[in-house]
C-alpha cells in the first residue's frame, strides 16, 4: 500500500531514471505525484463527430489515420495529416514539422485536440498544431485496460516532462497505478467542523475524482477547476498555508518586544516636527502604529500606501516614538538616491529638534564609514539611515528599537528574514545586535526584539499581501494628501516627439520641471532603443540648448548622483534625462511632466512607480507615454491600464494578471510559495476562506476544534511548508 508520503520510486511502473526526471518536476513522493493536477481534461465520452465541427469551436476529435505526409511549401515545410470517421474527413496541418513526417500509420487511432478554423480556400474545416495522442498504439505495452484510460470518457491531460519522455498519457497511467495501490485510509488533516461547513470531499475521493472525474461531472467544472474534488485539494493547500503564516504571526506576538512609552512629552515631540496637517489617513496608520508599538510585543506591520501617499512623515513619527523612549532606528531604502534623500528630508525635518542623524551607505570612504559605525554602536547615532547595506555589513546596533524598511518590494523577502540577531560577545562585554539576513533563530540572551515597520508604494492585491506577508499586520494609507490633482496620462508614438518636447518646454516655462525616462543607459547594438546618455547629449545640445538639462544614471558614481539629485530637487536643473533610477521614492513636488520613452518596454508596476514621481504637487502633473516601434498586445494592455487608472490598486491586480504571481515582485526568490495546486489569480475566493477557517483553529480549541484535530492540522501544516517554502521554521 501507498502512503502520500512514500517515495515515488515504490509507485509500479517508476525506476530510477523516470523518479530522477520527475524528482526535476518537484515529485518525489506519491503525494506529489498525485497533486499533479491535469492542466485540462479531453471529453473523449461524446468526442465530435467531424461531421458536426463548426469553425472557431476548440473540440476534441477521435479518429483514424488515413494517410500523412510532408509537403513543401516557399516558405516552410509543412505536414499534413487526414483522420477520419467512417466518409468523413478532417485535415490537420503542422508548420514546420518534419519531426512527424514517420509518425503516423494508416489506421491507427488517434485523438486530436485544437481549434477548428475553416481553410479561407477551400472552405473545408481543418485543425491547424493540433495536440494529438495515439491511442492504442502497437507498442506492446498495452492491454486493453491501458486502452480504456484513453478513450470513452473524460482524460486527463498532464504537462509532460523531460522532453517528452514523461508523456500525458504515461502520467495518467502511473497515476491510475497510484492510486490504485493507495492505501484507502488516508489520514484528514483538516479539521471536521471545517469540512463539513465547507462540504469537503474526503481526501481520497478528492485524488479520485480529480484525476479520474466520475461519469456526469460537469466538463466546465473540471476545465475551471472547480469540480469538488478540485476545490478540497486547492482548499487544502491553501488552508495549510494561512495556517503556518498565522502561527508564525502568533509566535512574533508573543515574543518579547520593546513596550514604548507614548506620554504627553512623546506626543509632543511628534506633533512637533510636521510640515503639514497629516491626513485623516495618516492619522489612522500612525495610531495603528503607535498602538503596537506600546505593546510589548515586538511590532510586525506592513504600510502599504500608493505612491506619494505621504509614507515617510509615518516613518519619521514612529522613529520619534522610539528615539524619544531612548531607542536607536534603522531607516533602510532600496537605492542610494532613496537613502540620500531619506537623510535630507530627515535633516530638514528632524534635526532641528535635536535628533542625531547618520547617513550609512556602501559608497561611503572606509574611513567614514568607520567612524560612523562607531557612533551607532556607542548610541550617539539615533536614526540610522541607509540601503540594505545595513544587513549585509552587520553594522552593530547599541540599542535598536525600531527598523523601517522604505519600498520593500525591492528587497524580496523579508518575511524570512531575520531582522535581528545578537552577535555574542561584542568585546567589552556587552553583547550587541546587528541587522543580519541570517535565518537562524535569535537568541534568547536579550529577548527584546526590535519593531519593524515595513512600508510599501506597490499596492499589493490582497491575495498576495494574505500569502506573501501573511504573518504582518497590515497598515493601509488610502488616502492622498490634499491638494493633488489626478495626473493626466496620454499615449503618443515617438515621431511626435516634437510636440512632447514643445509640451516641455511650456511647463518648464510656468515655472516646473520634468523627468525624461529612458529604459536603457547605453545605446547598444542590437536595439534601437533610445538611450538615457545619448539622448541626454541630444536634447541638452539641440532640444532644449537653453534649459538646464541634467543626467541620472545608475552607473554614475554615488557622489555625481547625489550632486545631480540634489540640484533637480533645488530647481537648478529643469530636466532630468533619467533611467529607472528614480522609479522609486524620489520627491520633488515641483515636477509636473513625466515622460517616458519606449513605454512599452516598462512593466506595469515600474510604469506606475515612475508616474508617482510626478503629481506630487498642487499642480495639474502629466505623464506622457512613448511608444516607438510595434507594442505586443500585453503591452498594449499595460499602456491601456495607465491611461485609464490611477489608481494603484487596480494598476497591481491587471499586473499580477499579466504577469502571474512568480514575477509579480520580480522573480520566483521574492518568496512566493510555490503552490502545487492552487492558483492565487483564480483561488482568490479560496483563499480568503483559508484564511479564515485557518485563523480560527489557530484561535485555539473550542467546541468546534479540537486539540487533536488541531494537532494533526499542525503536524500536516509543517511537511508542506517544507514543501512550499523549502524551509520549516514555523510551529
Ligand atoms: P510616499 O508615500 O510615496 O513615500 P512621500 O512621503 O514622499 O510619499 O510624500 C509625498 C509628498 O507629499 C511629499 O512631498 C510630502 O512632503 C507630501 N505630504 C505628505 N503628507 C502630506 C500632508 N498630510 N499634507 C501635505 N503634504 C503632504
Ligand atoms: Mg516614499
Amino acid at each position: 500500500m501507498l502512503e502520500l508520503t512514500t517515495p515515488v520510486q515504490y509507485v509500479k511502473g517508476i525506476g530510477p531514471k523516470l523518479a530522477e526526471i520527475l524528482a526535476a518536476k518537484g515529485i518525489t513522493t506519491v503525494g506529489d505525484l498525485l497533486n499533479h493536477l491535469p492542466f485540462r481534461y479531453e471529453d473523449r465520452l461524446n468526442p465530435r463527430g467531424i461531421a458536426e465541427l463548426r469553425a472557431g469551436e476548440m473540440a476534441t476529435v477521435i479518429g483514424e489515420v488515413r494517410n500523412s505526409g510532408l509537403f513543401r511549401t516557399r516558405r516552410m515545410p509543412i505536414f499534413q495529416l487526414t483522420v477520419g470517421q467512417g466518409r468523413s474527413r478532417l485535415k490537420c496541418l503542422w508548420f514546420n514539422a518534419t519531426y512527424l513526417q514517420d509518425k503516423f500509420k494508416p489506421g491507427q487511432l488517434i485523438a486530436l485536440y485544437g481549434k477548428v478554423e475553416q481553410d479561407s480556400r477551400s472552405g473545408e474545416l481543418q485543425i491547424m498544431q493540433p495536440q494529438f495522442e495515439m491511442l492504442g498504439e502497437a507498442d506492446g505495452a498495452d492491454d486493453k485496460a491501458a486502452v480504456s484510460l484513453e478513450v470513452g470518457r473524460i482524460v486527463p491531460i498532464y504537462e509532460s516532462a523531460g522532453q517528452g519522455r514523461v508523456t500525458a498519457r504515461w502520467f495518467r497511467r502511473v497515476i491510475r497505478t497510484a492510486l490504485d495501490d493507495l492505501t484507502p485510509d488516508l489520514p484528514e488533516t483538516i479539521p471536521a467542523a471545517v469540512r463539513e461547513r465547507l462540504a469537503l470531499v474526503s481526501p481520497r475521493e478528492a485524488l479520485w475524482n480529480v484525476h479520474w472525474p466520475e461519469a456526469g461531472e460537469s466538463f466546465e467544472a473540471l476545465q475551471s477547476s472547480r469540480t469538488p474534488a478540485h476545490i478540497r485539494l486547492i482548499f487544502e493547500e491553501l488552508f495549510f498555508t494561512e495556517l503556518g503564516l498565522e502561527l508564525k504571526r502568533r509566535q512574533q506576538k508573543a515574543q518579547t518586544g520593546i513596550a514604548f512609552k507614548l506620554d504627553d512629552r512623546v506626543r509632543q515631540a511628534i506633533k512637533k516636527i510636521l510640515p503639514f496637517h497629516p491626513t485623516p489617513a495618516q492619522k489612522k496608520v500612525l495610531k495603528e502604529i503607535a498602538d503596537d508599538m506600546q505593546q510589548p510585543h515586538p511590532m510586525r506591520r506592513l504600510l502599504q500606501g500608493d505612491v506619494g501617499s505621504g509614507k515617510t512623515i509615518i516613518g519619521f513619527q514612529a522613529a520619534i516614538i522610539a528615539i524619544e523612549n531612548g531607542y536607536q532606528v534603522a531607516l533602510m531604502a532600496p537605492t542610494e538616491i532613496l537613502a540620500q534623500q531619506h537623510y535630507f528630508s530627515a535633516r530638514k525635518i528632524l534635526e532641528n529638534a535635536g535628533y542625531r542623524i547618520v547617513l550609512l551607505t556602501g559608497s561611503l570612504e572606509a574611513d567614514r564609514k568607520r567612524e560612523i559605525r562607531r557612533h551607532i554602536a556607542q548610541g550617539n547615532a539615533q536614526l540610522i539611515i541607509g540601503t540594505h547595506a545595513l544587513l549585509e555589513e552587520k553594522v552593530e546596533f547599541a540599542k535598536p528599537g525600531l527598523v523601517i524598511v522604505d519600498e520593500q518590494h525591492r528587497f524580496g523577502v523579508l518575511q524570512r528574514l531575520k531582522l535581528m540577531k545578537k552577535s555574542g560577545d561584542g568585546g567589552d562585554g556587552r553583547s550587541k545586535t546587528v541587522l543580519t539576513e541570517s535565518e537562524s533563530e535569535t537568541s534568547d540572551k536579550n529577548p527584546a526584539e526590535p519593531d519593524v515597520l515595513v512600508m510599501t508604494a506597490t499596492p499589493i492585491p490582497r491575495t498576495l499581501a494574505l500569502t506573501l506577508y501573511g504573518d504582518l499586520d497590515l497598515s493601509v494609507l488610502d488616502e492622498l494628501p490634499p491638494g493633488r490633482t489626478p495626473i493626466v496620462t496620454r499615449r503618443i508614438t515617438d515621431d511626435r516627439s516634437p510636440e512632447v518636447w514643445d509640451f516641455v518646454r511650456k511647463q518648464v516655462a510656468k515655472g516646473h520641471q520634468a523627468y525624461v525616462v529612458y529604459p536603457v543607459i547605453a545605446e547598444n547594438e542590437e536595439s534601437e532603443l533610445k538611450a538615457a546618455i545619448k539622448m541626454y547629449r541630444e536634447l541638452s545640445s539641440k532640444v532644449f540648448s537653453d534649459l538646464k538639462v541634467g543626467l541620472l544614471h545608475g552607473r554614475l558614481d554615488s557622489d555625481l548622483k547625489d550632486q545631480v539629485m540634489r540640484m533637480f530637487q533645488k530647481g537648478e536643473l529643469q530636466i532630468l534625462v533619467a533611467t529607472t533610477v528614480i522609479e522609486v521614492g524620489v520627491d520633488v513636488p515641483n515636477a509636473t511632466v513625466m515622460v517616458i520613452e519606449h513605454a512599452e518596454r516598462f512593466g506595469l508596476a515600474q510604469l506606475h512607480q515612475l508616474r508617482g514621481r510626478i503629481g506630487r504637487g498642487a499642480a495639474k502633473s502629466f505623464c506622457i507615454l512613448m511608444t516607438g516601434g510595434k507594442v505586443t498586445e500585453e503591452g498594449e494592455r499595460r499602456l491601456d491600464a495607465m491611461v485609464r487608472t490611477n489608481d494603484g490598486f487596480q494598476i497591481a491586480e491587471l499586473d499580477l494578471e499579466l504577469r502571474g504571481p512568480g514575477e509579480f515582485f520580480g522573480t520566483r526568490q521574492a518568496g512566493m510559495p510555490n503552490f502545487r495546486v492552487a492558483n492565487l489569480i483564480r483561488d482568490r475566493q479560496l483563499l480568503e476562506l483559508a484564511k479564515r477557517e485557518a485563523a480560527a483553529v489557530v484561535a485555539g480549541p473550542n467546541s468546534e476544534v479540537t486539540q487533536i484535530e488541531i494537532s494533526r492540522a499542525l503536524v500536516a501544516m509543517r511537511t508542506r511548508w517544507q514543501h512550499t517554502y523549502g524551509l520549516v521554521e514555523v510551529g
